[in-house]
């Protein structure tokens, strides 16, 4: 434990919370999948960030989680990267089949920070299916200004994962195009700004889509009352992952 304290005060992780899991300071040791480590290699990602190291254990153990983490940090790769490996195994015990919606949902703010978000999860679903060893894993990019009918196809197939914008999301939610039964993970991406922008009703109404008991984890650069506010009504038990700046 105290092992695990000397790697959190190195990189300037606050955690707050019951039974956190290891921090753990190398991609290699995360059981990352190797096509996407070398992927992430050739992007220049070789070590994880601070909100990495603490945030991925966290999100793949199960857990909902806050990370927030200044801009720039690594935010991203810290919730894709889990739902991505929670979808792995979930396809490792139960293949999808036809139709079924998606194990993961990532919602943010804005068109363009979706896509953003969505390219790099396409990109690591990709290294995976060239290399050959893995299942299929399927993402859908779901905003507005994008042609339901072009979505059928992998809706059709089976989608692992959704990033989405609410307005879209909830949409395809209540014209039954896409449905959240058997999704397990939903993650809020810039979670101050959805709260500024007024989508929290929105992401209350995508809650209440889910069937079963869900992982929920918010990501942010800055944690207002708001944000906490948020948390309590809607995490269960969550894990608080904060990264100061150095010295800060
Ligand atoms: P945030 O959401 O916290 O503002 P991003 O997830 O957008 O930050 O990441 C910012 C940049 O850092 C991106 O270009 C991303 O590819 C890069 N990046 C992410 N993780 C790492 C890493 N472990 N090592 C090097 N670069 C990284
Ligand atoms: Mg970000």
């Amino acid at each position: 434990q105290e092992e695990h304290q000397v790697v959190r005060d190195k990189h300037h992780i606050l955690t707050e919370g019951e039974g956190i899991p290891p921090p753990i300071p190398h991609f290699a040791d995360m059981k990352v999948p190797k096509p996407i480590l070398e992927y992430l290699k050739s992007k220049g990602i070789k070590k994880p960030t601070p909100i990495q190291i603490q945030g991925i254990p966290t999100a793949f153990s199960g857990r909902d989680m806050i990370g927030i983490a200044f801009t720039g940090s690594g935010k991203t790769l810290a919730f894709t990267l889990p739902a991505i490996m929670q979808s792995l195994e979930m396809e490792a015990k139960l293949p999808f089949v036809r139709g079924e919606g998606p194990v993961g949902l990532i919602i943010c703010p804005s068109r363009e920070l979706a896509r953003q978000t969505y390219d790099g999860c396409l990109a690591m679903c990709t290294a995976l299916k060239e290399s050959g060893g893995y299942p299929e894993l399927r993402s859908l990019l779901c905003i507005g200004g994008i042609n339901m009918a072009d979505q059928a196809d992998v809706l059709n197939r089976g989608v692992h994962i959704v990033v989405a914008t609410p307005g879209r999301l909830i949409d395809m939610l209540d014209k039954g195009k896409l449905n959240a039964n058997n999704c397990k993970y939903l993650c809020m991406d810039e979670a101050d700004r959805m709260i500024d922008m007024g989508f929290e009703e929105d992401v209350r109404s995508i809650m209440s889509h889910f069937k079963y008991q869900r992982q929920t984890l918010l990501f942010s650069a800055t944690m207002p009352r708001k944000i906490q506010d948020f948390a309590q009504q809607s995490l269960i038990n969550p894990i608080l992952v904060n990264v100061g700046r150095a010295g800060a």
